[in-house]
């Protein structure tokens, strides 16, 4: 059984990359049992489609890791 804090990690990783079947499966069932992390998730997959946008907007495209960074900042403002 993974912690939360794996479950965001592996969620984010997600949002970039495809993960193996089984990291999915694992989110998916924790997910089921798991409020935060549904939470989390939710934030994540707005906040990607918001980049995404942005991305399509502006001429200039956000760097992979800014992109990261914005994400942390939100996702941390949301969870304190
Ligand atoms: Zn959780």
């Amino acid at each position: 059984m993974k912690k939360c804090r794996e479950i965001t990690e592996l969620i984010e990783r997600g949002s970039e990359e495809r993960l193996p079947l089984r990291h999915r499966i694992e989110v998916k069932v924790h997910l089921m049992m798991c409020k935060l992390c549904r939470n989390f998730a939710k934030d994540t997959a707005f906040l990607d489609r918001l980049l995404k946008k942005i991305n399509n907007f502006q001429q200039t495209q956000l760097t992979p890791s800014e992109k990261k960074q914005i994400k942390r900042k939100v996702n941390r403002s949301a969870t304190d």
